[in-house]
């Protein structure tokens, strides 16, 4: 099936017949084509957008939230469709997708179809100056959307919906690699009565697709999740322009145990945090650090139950691990793998490569953990973003708050504990956007997201995403 490019609210070939193949990561196999767009679709899509925006900007806030919940509520009744659209596209599991994934990209437009109609600004009175101050939020103009593959809809909708609300309109590529939800979006967007121009999705490679939307002096602000390095490089195309940016970028969050948790809880989240996706989400808990009057416990309790992981097709009821994304994405898991031994570290279950009967070309992994003997190796230093995890022990707070915090990296960070004090003290000083204290993942639409050092700048997620998108004047009246 061929993808194509969402432009003034219909569906178009690439101008240069330029296709890129869509491979299906649970067979290895090619299942469709996707435009390899070039600047002019960048451009088409461009204009549409800027074509829009002065109505699109003056439509109510009720209207708009009318048509991002309608956006929701079409998502939701097409569930299956969309959760088996972005399993072949990804290799996760269908049930991940549609318990998971598919819905919290539908909870992205209700959220935020709801927030616009809350979202205020301020206002300062200057005592004594007969001077009132007010402040106006005003949508950007067009804005760029990029996202990764992990998520796929889930983080191509938690941009577009606050920049939607806000009253932008948006040019957006999702990952070439998994591109087909998003493609299905535009059908979902007409449906709901999205005027035409309001949302444009171009896709193709990020060196020119990507790279053209962020190169377009006229798109104003940047909204990017992805790698760390295509971070820095989009940093240093945007600046000379002085364009907004939000970058949500890569991690490798630490997951500190201590002795008094409740355990049972902490082994059934500390296996999710690890391998949820086939480890492929940012927030996964990569480092794992347990104190060590529980380590030996601890080690073997969780290879124990990492073992029981079932991995195979994605579509399969009982699959908890499903295929990786890409076969180059396997092959750098495989690497890490032979890093892992080259550093002497110890591999304690998985390592290999899995073949899943009938669907041998597939990208399967064994779900991976490895006993570390240093924080300062690469296995613990650079961001896999696979099913692989690292085991070291720890004797005091202070040991595991410095090795928690010696990576470049601050992008979340798992606490267990039911200690109080230690909770507000290591809260405090881990170096992270988010900390989760005993659980992992659970997320309140309304809370700032984002990461710090080398995860990232800015906060999505709440107001903080519609004061992203919006720019805000001041006006100051003398009477
Ligand atoms: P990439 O950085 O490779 O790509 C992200 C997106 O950017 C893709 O759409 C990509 O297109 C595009 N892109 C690539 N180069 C450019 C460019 N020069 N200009 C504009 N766009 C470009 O990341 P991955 O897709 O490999 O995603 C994995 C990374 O994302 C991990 O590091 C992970 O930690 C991070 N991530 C961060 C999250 C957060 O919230 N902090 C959440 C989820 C993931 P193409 O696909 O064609 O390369």
């Amino acid at each position: 099936m061929n993808i194509k490019n969402y432009i003034n609210g219909s569906f178009h070939n690439p101008l240069n017949n330029e296709w890129i193949n869509n491979f299906c990561p649970a067979n290895g196999e090619v299942y469709g084509k996707t435009p390899n767009s070039s600047k002019e679709d960048v451009e088409n899509a461009y204009i549409a957008a800027k074509s829009a925006f002065p109505i699109w900007s003056q439509t109510t806030l009720d209207e708009r939230s009318r048509i991002l919940i309608k956006i929701s509520e079409l998502l939701e009744a097409n569930l299956d469709r969309f959760a088996e659209a972005e399993s072949k596209d990804n290799g996760k599991p269908v049930s991940l997708a549609k318990s998971i994934n598919i819905p919290r990209a539908a909870s992205n437009f209700r959220f935020f179809g709801n927030a616009i109609t809350q979202f205020a600004s301020e206002s300062h009175e200057s005592v004594g100056q007969n001077a009132i101050n007010y402040t106006l939020r005003q949508p950007i103009g067009v804005v760029g959307c990029i996202s990764p593959w992990n998520l796929p809809l889930y983080l191509f909708t938690w941009k577009i919906a606050p920049a939607l609300a806000a009253g932008n309109c948006v040019v957006a590529k999702p990952s070439e690699i998994t591109p087909m939800t998003a493609y299905l979006l535009g059908e979902i967007c007409n449906e709901a009565g999205l005027p035409k121009g309001v949302l444009n999705i171009v896709h193709g490679w990020g060196t020119t697709t990507g790279q053209a939307i962020v190169e377009h002096p006229d798109i104003k602000a940047i909204s990017f999740t992805g790698g760390t390095v295509t971070g820095a490089h989009i940093a240093r195309t945007a600046a000379p322009m002085f364009k907004k940016l939000s970058l949500e970028l890569g991690g490798k969050n630490p997951n500190i145990i201590f002795a008094n948790c409740d355990y049972k809880d902490m082994l059934e989240t500390t296996v999710r945090s690890s391998f949820s996706n086939q480890g492929q989400i940012c927030l996964c808990g990569s480092r794992i650090f347990v104190e060590s009057t529980i380590y030996d416990k601890f080690k073997v309790d969780f290879v124990e139950k990492v073992k029981q992981l079932k991995v195979g097709h994605p579509s399969e009821h009982s699959t908890n691990i499903g295929a990786l994304v890409s076969k180059p994405h396997l092959e750098k898991i495989m690497g890490y793998v032979e890093i892992a031994k080259n550093e002497g570290n110890k591999i304690l279950c998985g390592g290999q490569k899995v073949t899943v009967k009938g669907f041998e070309n597939g990208y399967y992994f064994e779900p991976t953990v490895i006993e570390a003997k240093t924080n300062d190796c690469k296995l613990n230093q650079e961001e896999i973003f696979g099913p692989i995890v690292t085991l070291m022990s720890f004797e005091s707070e202070d040991e595991v708050l410095q090795m928690a915090n010696d990576v470049k990296y601050g992008l979340s960070a798992t606490l267990w504990t039911n200690d109080l004090k230690r909770t507000m003290r290591m809260s405090n000083q881990l170096q992270a956007g988010i900390v989760w204290v005993n659980t992992w993942m659970m997320r309140d639409l309304r809370t700032p997201f984002g990461g710090v050092k080398a995860s990232g700048v800015g906060r999505e997620g709440g107001f903080e995403a519609l004061r992203f998108f919006t720019e805000a004047k001041n006006v100051c009246i003398k009477y």
